[in-house]
This record gives C-alpha cells, sequence and structure tokens, in this order.
C-alpha cells in the first residue's frame, strides 16, 4: 500500500484529498502545519508529500526544498495563486509538479497514480517486489513489513508478524501449534506452546472484529490453527 503524506492547513480540503485517496487504495496521513510537516516527511516512510505552499509555521516552498535536501520522493505542490506557480518554475525547487486550488480530486489522485508510477520505474531495483497479501478487510504490506486492517495500519512485534505473515501465506490449511512454534521460533528456541497461544490472541486481537468469533484465524479443535482465505 502507497504512503502518502499531506501538509495542508485547510482542513476541509486535507480530508477531501485524503477520502478520494483513501478510496483509491492509498493511505495517507495528515500534517496542518509546515514546521511539523516537514518533521514527519524527513522522518517517515512515505511514497509521495503532496504539499500546500501557505503553511503556518513554514512555507510551502521551504518545506519542499528541505525535503529536496534528503529525500528524492515525489512532491506535489498545491497553491491557491497564480504567482506562486512562477515561482515554483523560477526557484526550481525539485517539486515534481504542481495542482492549483480548486482542482478536482479525480484530477488529484491521476496526478498521484501518475508520479508514482514513474518514480518506481526510475527507482526499480533488482530484486522483486512481492505482492501484498489481501485477504477481506486485511493488507499485508510484505514488502515493508506492515498490516492494515480497514484501512488502518496496526502494529505487530517481529513475531506477532511472522506468525501471521505464515499463516496468511499458506491459507486453508491446518498447522498443529508444534508445526507453527517451530516455524516462527525455530526448532532450537526456548519456550513452549503457550507462547504460540499468546500470540494467536494478541493476532485476532489487532485483526478481528470479534477475536472470540474469529474470522481469519480458525482454531481446530485437537489440531491447531488455520488461516481462511
Ligand atoms: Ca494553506
Amino acid at each position: 500500500m502507497k504512503r502518502i503524506l499531506i501538509i495542508e492547513d485547510e482542513e476541509s480540503i486535507a480530508e477531501l484529498e485524503r477520502d478520494y485517496l483513501e478510496i483509491n487504495g492509498f493511505y495517507v496521513e495528515i500534517e496542518s502545519r509546515g514546521d511539523s510537516g516537514i518533521k514527519r516527511a524527513l522522518h517517515g516512510d512515505y511514497d509521495l508529500v503532496i504539499l500546500d505552499i501557505m503553511l503556518p509555521g513554514m512555507n510551502g516552498f521551504e518545506v519542499c526544498r528541505l525535503l529536496r535536501t534528503k529525500k528524492d520522493i515525489p512532491v506535489l505542490l498545491v497553491s491557491a495563486k497564480k504567482e506562486d506557480i512562477d515561482k515554483i518554475r523560477g526557484l526550481g525547487l525539485g517539486a515534481d509538479d504542481y495542482i492549483t486550488k480548486p482542482f478536482s480530486p479525480g484530477e488529484l489522485v491521476a496526478r498521484v497514480k501518475a508520479h508514482l508510477s514513474r518514480y518506481e520505474r526510475l527507482t526499480e531495483s533488482a530484486e522483486p517486489k512481492r505482492d501484498d497479501l489481501k485477504i477481506r478487510g486485511l493488507v499485508i504490506d510484505t514488502n515493508a513489513r506492515r498490516v492494515y486492517v480497514n484501512g488502518k495500519e496496526v502494529t505487530f512485534t517481529a513475531k506477532e508478524y511472522a506468525l501471521l505473515f505464515f499463516l496468511a501465506s499458506n491459507p486453508d490449511r491446518v498447522f498443529s501449534k508444534d508445526e507453527l512454534f517451530e516455524k516462527v521460533w525455530g526448532l532450537d528456541s526456548m519456550g513452549d506452546l503457550a507462547t504460540l497461544t499468546v500470540h494467536i490472541r494478541k493476532i485476532r486481537e489487532k485483526i478481528e472484529t470479534d477475536p472470540a468469533n474469529p474470522q481469519y484465524i480458525k482454531t481446530i479443535w485437537g489440531v491447531g490453527y488455520r488461516f481462511e482465505s
């Protein structure tokens, strides 16, 4: 799932952008100030930034300039003024594109998609990317090792992730507790099967709407567990 940061102080615009991007399958976060926005853009893991120009704390030109010293992800500048566009061109800020307010959400989404695919072509590495695992409302981004439940990111410990990833990669097969323990903790690891049970419970609490009546990881009594595709 591609991650987008919107830095925009007009809440209604930021929310409109977010809604359209989410409908189109993007994960979106919003910052309403330039100074906090640049911090998040630099420290976070985003695939693209949508950046307003008139912002409290630090204007979009400065945010863009600072971001460019550290990252080469696509930046889409948003401006309400014709003069800004001339300035963007003149300053050579390294913004990949700009869009003027008011714009249609469809246009924004199209621009975002175009920039992401262009950037992907430029940065394609030799290592093939694996596909996300998508099971109903659950999305496992197997490259970034991130998990989303109904569009919201949920954090997992390394072992919880390993267990969930193994089960989701092998759906509709029953695994005994011994098999799962061996797969995730390894043969020589100290520990007992109760650890596995605890991890299954924690995963269910994170991914299931009703953990007592799980839809993803089913208990097969007397045998083990099965992940339902
Ligand atoms: Ca603004």
